[in-house]
């Protein structure tokens, strides 16, 4: 596999769902992004309650219509308000030139637009009808967990132990091409799960303080004299699915 296809198989995995299978190929689909945004958003960009595939009592006994409803139609109906408020925000601070709320904004994005994407997973992750990991799920769980029970001791256990709100979660880890569970507590931490990173510029100490000390600033300002927009755009295009 040439660097090109790596990063292209990897990038189109990175939503830390789907194998080697492209997003939505089954579907008839050719890019993660025509898979991606499943009635997240509308056509003027408003992040949008997605209807759920079945109806309340379709999970009963085992998640009943109750909880269902106030979970998808209160809670995550919360997650899209607060993200569409947040997006709205930072437009506003932008147009004012007044960035003194960002961390603040910064915030609210993150524990909204994660609850908005994990919940639009959740839902689609669960139906009434009893089915098995088939094709390459099945061929991958086996492969990094051994067997489908060792898999489902493993995410049951790291579920269970969440410490406090959080989730369990099934991703691909496409820096190695292999599956991982992992538990995220709360479900932000300043993250949006099902985001990829495309621009990133590391604040750890270590990447600036020999020359920079204290003043970070001025090394982000550096940080952009020295930025390969060949690269950003690249990793963009895969995600739009245009080949180069
Ligand atoms: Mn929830």
């Amino acid at each position: 596999m040439d660097k090109r296809t790596f990063l292209k198989s990897t990038l189109l995995a990175g939503a830390g769902i789907w194998a080697f299978t492209r997003p939505g190929e089954a579907a008839g689909m050719s890019s993660l992004q025509e898979w991606i945004p499943d009635r997240l958003v509308d056509e003027k960009g408003q992040y949008i309650l997605p209807p759920l595939d079945y109806g309340y009592d379709a999970l009963e006994p085992h998640i009943d219509a109750r909880t269902l409803r106030i979970h998808h139609d209160k809670h995550h109906a919360g997650y899209v308000k607060g993200l569409n408020k947040a997006t709205a925000a930072v437009a506003e601070a932008l147009d004012k030139g007044d960035m003194a709320l960002v961390k603040y904004w910064e915030r609210e994005l993150a524990f909204h637009g994660a609850g908005h994407f994990l919940h639009s997973i959740y839902w689609k992750n669960m139906g009434p009808r009893h089915s098995q990991p088939s094709g390459d799920l099945k061929r991958l769980i086996t492969r990094d967990f051994g067997s489908f029970d060792r898999f489902r001791t493993y995410f049951a256990a790291a579920t269970a132990k969440v410490e406090g709100s959080g989730w369990g979660i099934l991703a691909w880890q496409p820096a190695a091409a292999k599956l991982v569970v992992l538990q995220a507590e709360k479900h932000q931490n300043l993250s949006q799960w099902l985001t990829i990173p495309i621009l990133v510029c590391d604040v750890w100490e270590h990447a600036y303080y020999l020359k920079y000390q204290n003043r970070r600033k001025e090394y982000i300002d550096h940080f952009f004299e020295v930025v390969n927009w060949d690269d950003v755009s690249l990793r963009l295009d895969l995600l739009l699915g245009k080949s180069r």
